[in-house]
């Protein structure tokens, strides 16, 4: 085993965990119409569906869940949340929400109108959506190194800079009501962005006057690439890289399920008045009061802690470091995953593992169903079920990558976990000639990854 970090915590609580024979899974996935996310949890060995929401909280995060302040107004655990975001992103108004999608569209409610032109590296697919709904455009401008899944860079979250001063003349300031920037991309591999390109985006951002938001769901993890891989940083404590990251935008939209450590919550952050009075005035008609939104006194208090912790550079190491892991096991047994390894999640790349099967039939599905079925493992999909389209004259548009993401969820799996992810992996291998893919039956739209149900091409 590869491995040369600090493990920062021991465990004090478990949950018990089962396996079911794999004659119980085939029926399982089968009754789930081929769709992970209709599975039962508890019929999951190991889960790696999202890493939202489903990290494991510290002593410190249980011990504020019961010191929580259940006040309507002026509660004691909004001052300890608004005083941590504000010492760590250092916006002028916060506001929380239940969740990051929440927060995305009350800004885009806010800001976007029909027509109008949404830039990203790569938006998120509720950011996406959010977009969509609120009549908006989501233009995806990361560098196109990001579409190289092999391709060795160090910060392949980028957003290129050319496509988004061109994209600027073409539509005109007007049309582009905001700049977001997702960090790390999460879409594209959990690839990180260099402070330069970010300083870079907000140069362009402020010349034209579009205020420039970022999608800062795994900021922290963000940070440590940025430390480890951009010089000048190797010696900067995390908050002050995030410091700094936070100083060249306009504002901010996080889920608190991702780098806030916490199970449930987010917020949206900015610095301008007048976005911020539409904002609030959404944020009491959607979510509730600006000094809960959404959340419960003690959910504000568990990420005031969470950010925190996210941010403690032995916490960072761990968390990429096992992500590392998982993808150098992967790669030295003979799975193509995407290169560099990203933060919160390893991704497999679908075209390369299965050559042979087209996009129509869905080869990343299709490695999620193997990966239930062989060792109880639950992964995510991104690729053709959950990007590929149709274009004006109705003819299928599929996306350039198609990828599995094993995604990790915060201080719950070992090493050893991990381990068994790479066995149902080279298990696949060994079968791959005879997999066939799986055609669409119900389910349709831009989050129809969530609902629909497949049937097997034979
Ligand atoms: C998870 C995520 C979101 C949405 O947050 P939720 O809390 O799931 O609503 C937005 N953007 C990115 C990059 C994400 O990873």
């Amino acid at each position: 085993m590869t491995k040369s970090f600090f493990k920062p915590y021991k465990i004090k609580v478990i949950e018990p965990i089962k396996i079911l024979s794999r004659a119980e899974r085939e029926e399982q996935i089968r009754a789930a119409g081929y769709n992970v996310f209709n599975l039962q949890a508890e019929d999951i060995y190991i889960d790696l569906l999202t890493d939202s929401g489903t990290g494991a909280m510290s002593q410190a995060q249980w011990s504020a869940l019961m010191s929580g302040d259940e006040s309507y107004a002026g509660s004691r655990s909004f001052a300890l949340f608004d005083t941590a975001v504000r010492d760590i992103f250092g916006f002028n108004y916060i506001l929380p929400t239940h969740q990051g999608r929440a927060a995305e569209n009350i800004l885009f409610s806010s800001l976007v109108k029909r027509g109008d032109v949404v830039p990203n590296n790569m938006h998120f697919d509720t950011t996406r959506a959010n977009i969509l709904a609120n009549g908006g455009k989501p233009v995806d401008l990361v560098i196109d190194e990001a579409f190289d899944p092999h391709l060795d860079h160090p910060f392949k979250g980028n957003m290129d800079i050319d496509k988004l001063t061109s994209l600027i003349v073409e539509k005109g300031v007007a049309r582009i009501p905001l700049i977001m920037l997702t960090i790390t991309n999460n879409s594209g591999g959990g690839q990180p962005v260099s402070l330069a390109n970010i300083q870079a985006v907000s140069a362009v951002a402020r010349r034209h006057k579009i205020p420039f938001f970022i999608d800062a769901c795994r900021f922290a993890e963000n940070t440590l690439f940025i430390r480890e891989r951009e010089e000048g940083y190797a010696e900067k404590e995390p908050i002050e890289i995030a410091g700094a990251i936070f100083a060249l935008a306009d504002g901010a939209t996080m889920s608190a399920k991702k780098d806030g450590l916490a199970n449930i919550g987010g917020f949206l952050a900015m610095n301008d008045d007048s976005i911020f009075e539409q904002a609030r005035e959404r944020l009491i008609l959607m979510e509730g009061f600006p000094s809960y939104g959404g959340l419960a006194g003690r959910d504000l208090a568990v990420i005031a802690h969470g950010l925190y912790e996210a941010l403690d550079i032995h916490y960072l190491q761990d968390r990429i470091g096992q992500t590392r892991f998982l993808g150098e096991r992967l790669k030295k047994n003979g799975i193509p995953i995407v290169e560099p390894i990203g933060g919160h999640a390893v991704y497999i790349d679908a075209k390369a593992f299965l050559p042979d099967l087209p996009q129509a039939q869905f080869p990343a599905l299709t490695i999620t169903i193997e990966l239930y079925k062989e060792g109880g493992i639950r992964a995510a999909e991104v690729g053709s079920v959950m990007f590929a389209h149709q274009d004006q004259s109705g003819k299928e548009v599929y996306p350039p990558l198609e990828l599995v993401r094993l995604a990790i969820p915060r201080r719950v799996y070992t090493e050893y976990h991990l381990e068994e992810v790479v066995r149902a992996a080279r298990a696949i291998t060994v079968r791959k000639g005879d997999l066939t893919g799986y055609r669409i039956i119900e389910g349709e739209g831009p989050l129809r990854h969530f609902i629909a149900r497949f049937a097997p091409c034979v």
